[in-house]
């Protein structure tokens, strides 16, 4: 049965031509494993015969009878080209539908579509709609209704001039979601229409989302084209959705009765009169936000999970912001706040479900949404500035901090803090031209500023995030919209500002990861302008290697940092397997995370001492301190260079036991380097990284040469992939897959390629012909049950009937607890284990890898981990099969003994540390780890096992 869901929708989709755009959707009804290859052709077919367009702005691409036997499953896949695709004889199309489907199901879809298609103008709003949501919305729902409610009228608003006036309809009809950015630009063009008592009348159709109608009066009497202008109406106008009310108005102003509108006193008057949605009197609480970092993701999505358990609408707002109410049901809006700790939240309910919807969600606020919180002073108190003093203090000189080691290594260096700062400025300027004048100043400052970054920075890929960042302030489109604001009266900050963000949620609103990362760009650079203008310019990097100080790193952050000025990270949250920390590892720059809020507080400049390896910070450390630490820095300094020396010579213990030293990769670029750090082999390659460096799926031959590319690079060198990793918290961008409450504990890994057998296959293909007779490794992800391994295997086998290869070993990953348990069962059917550590140990342990402040608990030294490890050890040996270890605790120094005490006989860690993790088993005798591996497993904690191996 077809039925239209978001998880079909493909927003911002771009085709040269119709043949374009059907090669498009076949790869996704492919990919998606709805279709055999080949559909594409039934598509053509099937156009070819008669055009499939719909009209508004759809088409309905299909197969044909011959092509009925590619589908596997009936579904759809929805495009949107917001550019347009010429269907023939000049039909656009915005919106394809990709059917597949053995019958004549696709009248099913008519039938879900006639609502939508007696819209008028809908060709236009799907070729806007912002996200799936929206697109779905317009789809499905009948004709849409006139926005007009409380929200919508704005009487005695500060107005200049009949400019200043359409500015303020057209910023409400924006902030009601009606219309894009652009509309007061747009109303600015169109001609006004009197409509007698001082009542004008502006409506357009441009940049229209929904229908709306906004009613503004000016604070002052002012007039225009020589008439009194008491009062404006703006109409964002969509299909026939205002029609009631135009004719209600019209016999308003026959009767004689404008006055009533433009002196009316309260909203509620004027919806009266027009008989628009009246504003209710709902019951209300307010509570002041303690979270430190404000209502930022994580605890609004709880907020929101919270609100959507109560049927009727619950609104919030921040107190003294002048913004409106928003419903708490969307994270989206909920982000858009911005609330800060401090600030007071008052929500609005409606009666129906306020006496039980307002004290759960006050409760919920006030015990932290999720985090852990220093409580506010009382809500009266709130306002008081004293009280708005951060509660923490910054650590004193001399202190030591414990935070998680991240990334081993001895740094020190000033202390160079990244926080988002407050900015305050006057939301009005002074005029128009100074306001110009400062701006193109400031703008001109930090275009200077990033031609300095951009020559500064040896790494290309650092270089072109500045470019990025320099072609975003050139941006024509934000000048227009930053100059339209400035002739209203407003500041440069303020305009800027303003117009920047509404941008950078736009963007966002696409639900595209790159696109969502080009947000944070355009917030960066937004920024730096602000700092520019409030004359606070950013806190200049130190000119000597510094102590990067940040809340949390996140993985573009760490991909921006310049190693050769960067000693070392320090992070108020996160985790050791979190992104960022795999990636300073990558880098080889030392960091500690999860070191708590107050290391924000440090002041700039204060000389820092990181322990990445104990995971400590000590701030101003005195100078035999550092000396210490400096001459330990030396000696680790030196061990390493003696580790390099010999990096290529096999990892045995002083009682001549062997163990494997295998890398980590995500791509065959570099493999060579990866060889020459000392690699045996690779033990993970993680081909998601792959999945995600292309637009769509990678078709088979291009993985192949991927593949190839890496076994080429290893010259007779076992290779270990990993199958596609995918789903849950890694979703694919061109994959959607439904929303899930616990995506680490949803369909990802070898449970969705299973859901997708063809793009599994695809993969196995192209892994068995890149091979031939080189030795290839496959294993599966997250596999928790024998059915899934036995499956996959299955696959496997049955390929390799039509691929014949040389030399092939299959296995999988232990990452979820029932896998170890069950190793005793697996061991006789695989040929191979490999322990994935970093999941293995959230799921044993219940912590989220990611979680800012709980991951820095999820240590894989936990005696629990490795109790799994050690039945995962002994079932594998019992059949004569290996052992791996590819989560990030193969690299840990202090893990290495403890790993090969439990019989592990390969590690597979960055290339980086290969030469250092050698060098450990060097040092070890296999009889004495043995020991201390039984030890480890009878502790009761990490920290108990980590301090029997500092006894070691
Ligand atoms: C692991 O979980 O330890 C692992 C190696 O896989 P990833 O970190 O890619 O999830
Ligand atoms: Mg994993």
């Amino acid at each position: 049965m077809l039925e239209l869901t978001i998880e079909q929708i493909s927003m911002g989709q771009s085709a040269v031509d119709k043949t374009a755009a059907l090669q498009l959707l076949a790869e996704r009804l492919v990919a998606d494993g709805l279709v055999a290859e080949g559909y594409l052709a039934g598509l053509q077919a099937r156009e070819a015969q008669g055009s499939t367009f719909l009209g508004q702005g759809i088409a309905i691409p299909h197969g044909t009878p011959q092509t009925r036997e590619l589908v596997h499953a009936t579904g759809v896949r929805l495009l949107q080209f917001p550019e347009g695709v010429d269907w023939g004889d000049g039909q656009i199309v915005y919106l394809a539908i990709g059917i597949a489907a053995r019958s004549d199901e696709h009248l099913r879809l008519l039938q879900l579509l006639t609502r939508a298609l007696g819209e008028t103008d809908l060709a236009q709003a799907l070729r806007r709609a912002g996200s799936a949501e929206a697109l779905l919305k317009l789809l499905q729902g009948a004709p849409q209704e006139l926005a007009l409610d409380a929200q919508m009228i704005g009487l005695g608003v500060p107005a200049e001039d009949f400019e200043e006036l359409v500015w303020r309809g057209a910023r409400l009809l924006r902030r009601a979601d009606c219309a894009g950015n652009g509309f007061a630009a747009v109303l600015q063009q169109v001609e006004a229409l009197p409509l007698g008592d001082g009542l004008w009348w502006l409506h357009s159709e441009q940049t229209v989302r929904k229908p709306g109608l906004a009613f503004v009066t000016p604070q002052q009497p002012l007039r225009y084209l020589g008439q009194p202008l008491n009062g404006l109406f703006c109409l964002a106008s969509l299909g026939a959705a205002h029609q009631a009310l135009l004719e209600r108005l019209c016999t308003l102003l026959i009767e004689g009765r404008a006055q009533e509108l433009f002196r009316a006193t309260s909203s509620r008057a004027v919806l009266e009169v027009l008989g628009g949605e009246l504003p209710a009197d709902w019951p209300s609480v307010r509570v002041g936000l303690a979270n430190a970092h404000g209502l930022h993701a994580r605890p609004a999505k709880e907020l929101a999970q919270l609100a959507k358990a109560f049927e009727g609408e619950v609104r919030v707002r921040v107190v003294d912001s002048g913004e409106a109410a928003v419903s708490v049901k969307s994270l989206s809006k909920l982000l858009s706040l911005g609330a800060r700790r401090g600030q007071v939240l008052e929500f609005i309910a409606e009666p129906s479900v306020a006496d039980s919807a307002l004290p759960a969600l006050l409760a919920a606020v006030q015990a932290g949404l999720g985090e852990a919180v220093e409580a506010l002073a009382p809500v009266s108190e709130v306002a008081a500035p004293q009280v708005l003093e951060p509660v923490l203090s910054a650590p004193l000189p001399g202190t030591q901090v414990q935070g998680v080691a991240a990334s081993p290594g001895i740094a020190c260096g000033p202390a160079h803090v990244q926080v988002l700062r407050h900015f305050d400025y006057p939301l009005r300027g002074e005029s128009p031209v100074i306001e110009r004048d400062r701006l193109q100043r400031a703008l001109a400052a930090v275009a200077s500023e990033l031609e300095a970054l951009i020559r500064r920075s040896p790494a290309k890929a650092i270089r072109e995030i500045f470019v990025t960042h320099q072609e975003m302030l050139s941006d024509p489109g934000l000048g227009d919209e930053v100059e339209l604001r400035l002739l209203q009266g407003e500041s440069a900050p303020a305009a800027w500002m303003t117009v920047i963000e509404a941008a950078a949620r736009q963007q966002e609103a696409l639900h595209d990861a790159l696109l969502a990362e080009r947000a944070a760009d355009l917030r960066d650079v937004g920024r730096r302008v602000l700092a520019t203008l409030c004359g606070a310019a950013e806190v200049a990097e130190p000119q000597q290697p510094y102590v990067l100080v940040m809340d949390e790193v996140g993985p573009s952050d760490v991909a921006r940092l310049d190693p050769a000025r960067v000693a070392g990270i320090l992070t108020a949250r996160g985790g050791a397997t979190a992104h960022s920390a795999i990636v300073a590892r990558a880098l080889g720059i030392p960091a500690v995370v999860g070191a708590g809020a107050a290391v924000l507080l440090i002041a700039a400049g204060t000389e820092l001492l990181l322990d990445g390896q104990r995971g400590r910070l000590t701030v101003a450390p005195a100078a035999d301190e550092l000396q210490r630490a400096l001459a330990e820095r030396e000696q680790r300094e030196q061990r390493l260079q003696a580790a390099r020396a010999r990096r290529l010579e096999p990892a045995v213990t002083r009682d001549g036991h062997a163990v494997e030293v295998f890398a980590n990769i995500g791509e065959s670029a570099g493999i060579e380097q990866v060889i020459y750090l000392g690699a045996e082999g690779i033990g993970l390659l993680r081909t998601e990284l792959i999945f995600m460096a292309h637009p769509q799926v990678p078709d088979e031959a291009t993985q192949e040469a991927e593949y190839r590319r890496v076994l080429d690079g290893l010259q007779g060198r076992p290779l270990v992939v990993r199958t596609l990793d995918v789903g849950g918290d890694k979703p694919l961008p061109y994959w959607p897959i439904a929303k899930e409450e616990n995506p680490f504990l949803g369909v990802r890994g070898i449970r969705l390629t299973l859901q997708r057998p063809q793009v599994m296959e695809s993969q196995l293909r192209a892994l068995l012909r890149a091979a031939g007779e080189r030795p290839l490794r496959i294993m599966f992800p997250m596999v928790g049950q024998v059915e899934e391994w036995r499956q996959a295997r299955a696959m496997v086998e049955r390929l390799r009937q039509e691929i014949p290869v040389g030399d092939l070993q299959v296995g999988i990953m232990i990452e979820v607890p029932s896998a170890a348990l069950l190793a005793p069962v697996l061991a006789p059917e695989v040929d191979f284990f490999s322990v994935g550590t970093n999941d293995l140990t959230q799921y044993t342990l219940a912590i989220d890898r990611g979680h800012p402040s709980l991951s820095a608990q999820a240590d894989g030294l936990h005696p629990a981990v490795l109790q799994l490890i050690d039945i995962t050890v002994r079932a594998a040996h019992a059949h004569g099969k290996w052992v791996g270890i590819c989560g990030e605790l193969a690299a840990d120094p202090q893990a290495v003994a403890v790993l090969v005490g439990l019989g592990v006989d390969e590690l597979s860690v960055a290339a980086r540390s290969i030469a250092e993790v050698k060098a450990v088993v060097r040092e070890l005798n296999f009889e004495q780890a043995r020991q201390l591996a039984r030890d480890a497993l009878v502790q009761g904690s990490a920290a108990d096992v980590r301090a029997r191996v500092e006894m070691h």
